[in-house]
């Protein structure tokens, strides 16, 4: 997962600190630092300024000298070039790009760095960059589901076709059962052939009912018979499929506006692919004229190689990443983790 950003990402990161090496100059920076009682630090020989009013705890100040680089900002924008171009040959959005360059110049452009310490210090910061990309709150969907009182608890997946739907719906299908919870599959997807037949395949693998209507007909229709025998059949989760759309199909923008009425979702999970990168992020700002996402799945992330969806989707969004799809398998959902994002970066 992730192997050519992270190997692009290390390229770039080694290419900016041979260029620091080679091309910025030396220069001895003096660091005046307070000495702390009781810290392993103190070493009287070497305090040779005394604080006139030490402050509680502060003994005294030493003077140290060291070995520093600075990078200015038009060499940090000449240095920055091969990041940027790694990020952006892995589908990383642009808006993410350009945070972590602010990130980054914020921390490093004009900052004394001791030598050999660039490439560590340019990584730290990476690191905070990124990882404070994911910082868009989450939802606990068990929790909720358990929390309702008036069930079921509907959810309904939405996205282009193809994105891997139906699959996830499975897949969640089968981490609620897990969970001991009753689930029920509405087959929303009256639109494309092999649709309804597929999700009952998964129901009748499952052991989880289906409620389908026939090809054609209207999907707001089938998910109001599912809620209404999921209540009468005291389901806890109503997971409803529907037709992948592009939101330039009016009408079936419509239809899915429709579904969501009737259906009165307490989740709109877009299910976007992975791989798609900057297109995937598109899709889901489009969706969010129509309809408010909750949360968004990214399936096809086990053959997902550079990764720039899962980087960007929750920055630009504002919308969580909820879980990755990592393969056709019913137990590859797996719940979204930035550390192990930020693993499979290198980073
Ligand atoms: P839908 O049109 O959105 O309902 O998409 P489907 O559920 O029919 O999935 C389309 C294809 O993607 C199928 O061949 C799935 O097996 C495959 N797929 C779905 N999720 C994943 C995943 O996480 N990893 C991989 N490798 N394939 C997936």
């Amino acid at each position: 997962m992730f192997k050519f950003l992270k190997d692009k990402v290390k390229g770039a990161l080694d290419k900016i600190n041979q260029k620091v090496e080679d091309e910025v100059p030396e220069e001895e920076t003096e660091v005046i630092e307070e000495v702390i009682e009781d810290t392993p630090k103190l070493n009287k020989e070497e305090i040779n300024e005394v604080a006139e009013a030490p402050k509680k705890g502060i003994v005294g100040k030493i003077k140290h000298s060291f070995s520093t680089k600075k990078i200015n900002d038009s060499k940090f924008d000449e240095l920055f070039f091969e990041l940027e171009m790694a990020l952006l040959e892995n589908n990383v959005a642009l808006e993410v790009i350009d945070k972590i360059k602010k990130d980054l110049k914020e921390d490093i452009v004009d900052k004394p760095i001791k030598r050999g310490e660039i490439s560590k210090k340019i990584l730290e910061s990476l690191r905070s960059s990124i990882e404070s990309l994911f910082d868009v709150g989450t939802i606990d969907i068990l929790q909720e589901v358990k929390k309702k009182l008036d069930k079921p608890y509907v959810i309904c997946f939405i996205g282009v076709n193809g994105a891997g739907k139906t699959t996830t719906i499975a897949k969640f299908a089968n981490m609620l059962k897990n969970e001991k919870l009753n689930v029920l599959m509405v087959a929303g997807d009256t639109w494309r052939a092999a649709s309804i037949q597929q999700l009952e395949e998964h129901g009748s693998k499952l052991k989880v009912k289906v409620i389908k209507h026939n090809y054609g007909s209207d999907p707001a229709a089938v998910a109001f018979d599912g809620i209404k025998s999921a209540r009468a059949n005291n389901i806890d989760v109503v997971l409803i499929d529907t037709a992948g759309r592009q939101h330039s199909n009016k009408d079936l923008m419509r239809e899915l506006e429709k579904i969501i009425r009737i259906a009165k979702p307490d989740l709109n999970i877009f299910v976007g692919e992975s791989t798609t990168g900057n297109d995937c992020v598109l899709q889901v700002q489009q969706f969010g004229d129509v309809v408010e996402v909750s949360g968004i799945i990214l399936t096809k992330a086990d053959v997902d190689e550079k990764g720039g969806a899962a980087v960007s989707m929750g920055y630009v969004t504002g919308k969580p990443i909820l879980f990755l799809g990592k393969g056709q398998g019913y137990e590859d959902l797996e719940v979204f983790d930035k550390q192990s994002v930020m693993d499979s970066l290198g980073i």
